[in-house]
């Protein structure tokens, strides 16, 4: 069924809402471009395709992105699925939109070939790696969540779970690991529901079960707990809700729990002025509810990697209701439902339109620059790490990471010594390529050899590798000893005189070392390169007979 879609003016009001210098024109220049650009073209649930990125941009609203990243998302297919070129949305609609809208398009582009599960780090690894801007990162995120929320439209089996599993083992991490929970819980659970549906079935049909049977609804233990606190002069805003069916199954499957066990189904959010308060708070519940014991921690003083903070206990209410409690401030808040575009809309209205292109990365390293635990500076050196690393396609969907800049024939050698050795055309991406083009994040790399080829010289100037240069050295230095000894053969055959028949090599070995030589191959280039004097060798051999 075709559900009406955000209008024009609704996703302009409500960007304009939260951003008040929201350049409207542009917003409604986007949305036109779009529509007209996918025209008649319409996804497999039927709707025209156009729902589909005004969905995104919708998602991005309540993110609070700027104008730029909206028009963005409104953008995001054209140029992968209709005429429109980088070009035109760069000319239109300016260098930060088609900066994003390019990033987006590479990133679709990406595929996850291998069905090997470590693999998995890599890829995702690859992604941060290519959004350099987190803005498309969140419109990639945003994009798979609706294509997740629409994905039981798409008619392949196949199809479906290598989407559900890609979005399970890359982009739900992913969502985490830039602290968006909720996008995160989200895609598991879309994704959960197409590839283990029993499960799902089960385990949804359990917590309804549970959730029926509760002693007292979620809206009254909210307001015990909002009335409790008031008591002692916290003013908290308390929120609860289920657990996910995935984060449930999770637990079930990680903990050796069953299902009639199961009873911790509600999670709380105590949200309270100031960190002080949090404190406060945690003392009242735990005074007056049973707590559970093992479950407290404190993720205020630790954060957790992606920033979170939050106090975490579960406690039993006196009507013995089992439930999960999250303790933070506003401000923690905003972190927790925002991830990292929390500190980019910080930034955003700090140093509005400085022209400098936002690096997510660096909004990162800020938010590591607080940490004062070595396990999150360690994180912190591993990202830096992969911003200088390449991350390759073999022709087999094998991922291949390299240091930056490097060449084909690098990628080669990296693959296989013989590859490097052998290497005489490359296609990349299925283009013809030379081989000094320097190779970029997701090229998938076809290496093209010849029995005959063989490293030049040259190659040694642009590589990048050890290896690669450590391989065309030694092959470099063994083609030259080749000739010397070819060479050196032959001044010895003609300062001796022979001309057909061959030097009668087993009676020149014993001589060898007059020479100062131990083989004949060192005899003889030392010949080829003029060491040994070739007219000296020839009389001392006549001399001793040979
Ligand atoms: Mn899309």
């Amino acid at each position: 069924m075709y559900r009406p879609m955000l209008r024009q003016f609704e996703l302009v009001d409500i960007v304009r809402s939260y951003d008040p210098g929201t350049d409207e024109n542009l917003l409604n220049k986007a949305y036109v471009f779009s529509l007209k650009a996918h025209g008649v073209q319409r996804r497999e649930s039927g709707d025209p395709f156009f729902s589909h990125p005004v969905e995104v941009a919708g998602i991005l609203t309540r993110f609070k992105f700027d104008h730029l990243t909206i028009a963005a998302a409104l953008l995001h297919d054209t140029i992968e699925d209709t005429v429109a070129t980088l070009n035109e949305i760069q000319t239109e609609f300016g260098l930060e939109v088609a900066y994003v809208v390019d990033g987006v398009t590479k990133l679709s582009k990406l595929d996850l070939k291998s069905e090997d599960t470590k693999q998995a780090e890599n890829f995702r690894k690859l992604v941060l790696a290519m959004a350099n801007d987190i803005r498309v990162l969140f419109v990639k995120l945003a994009d798979r969540q609706h294509n997740m929320q629409t994905l039981h439209y798409i008619k392949d089996p196949h199809k479906r779970q290598k989407i559900a599993k890609e979005t399970l083992d890359i982009y739900a991490p992913l969502a985490s690991r830039v602290g968006v929970q909720k996008m995160k819980e989200t895609l598991e659970d879309f994704a959960f529901r197409e590839i283990n549906p029993q499960a799902y079935e089960t385990t949804h049909k359990r917590l309804e079960f549970l959730c029926d049977s509760l002693a007292q609804p979620l809206e009254d233990i909210e307001a015990d707990l909002e009335a409790l606190l008031k008591k002692t002069g916290v003013h908290a805003r308390v929120f609860g809700r289920l657990k996910t069916p995935y984060s449930i199954w999770k637990k079930i499957m990680t903990q050796n729990t069953t299902f009639e066990q199961l009873c911790d189904i509600l999670a709380f959010r105590v949200v309270v002025p100031s960190l002080a308060e949090c404190y406060q708070a945690l003392g009242v519940l735990h005074s007056e509810y049973w707590v559970v014991p093992g479950r407290f921690k404190d993720y205020i003083s630790t954060p957790k990697v992606n920033n979170y903070q939050s106090l975490h206990t579960a406690v039993i209410s006196p009507k013995y209701q089992r439930m999960e409690i999250q303790i933070r401030t506003e401000e923690m808040e905003l972190e927790a439902e925002y991830g990292i575009a929390a500190h980019w809309q910080y930034k955003q209205n700090v140093k509005a339109h400085d022209g400098k292109k936002y690096l997510w990365i660096r909004s990162l390293l800020q938010i590591m620059e607080q940490a004062n635990n070595p396990e999150e500076f360690l994180e912190n050196t591993k990202l830096e790490m992969f911003q200088e690393q390449v991350f390759c396609f073999s022709e087999r969907g094998e991922l291949i990471v390299l240091p930056k800049d490097v060449t084909p024939i690098d990628f080669a050698y990296a693959v296989d010594s013989w590859l490097g050795d052998h290497i005489s055309e490359v296609k990349i991406n299925g283009k013809s390529m030379p081989l000094r083009t320097v190779l970029q994040n997701g090229d998938q790399i076809q290496i093209i050899t010849s029995e005959d080829q063989m490293p030049l010289p040259v190659w040694e100037k642009f590589v990048r590798t050890g290896k690669a240069r450590t391989h065309i050295r030694q092959f470099i230095r063994a083609q030259q000893k080749k000739k010397m000894i070819q060479r050196g053969k032959e001044k010895l055959a003609a300062a001796l005189g022979l001309k057909k028949e061959k030097i009668k090599e087993p009676a020149l070995t014993p001589l060898l070392s007059t020479f100062s030589c131990s083989t004949l191959a060192d005899f003889y280039e030392a010949l080829g390169e003029d060491i040994l004097d070739v007219a000296e060798v020839a009389q001392t051999l006549h001399k001793k007979k040979f």
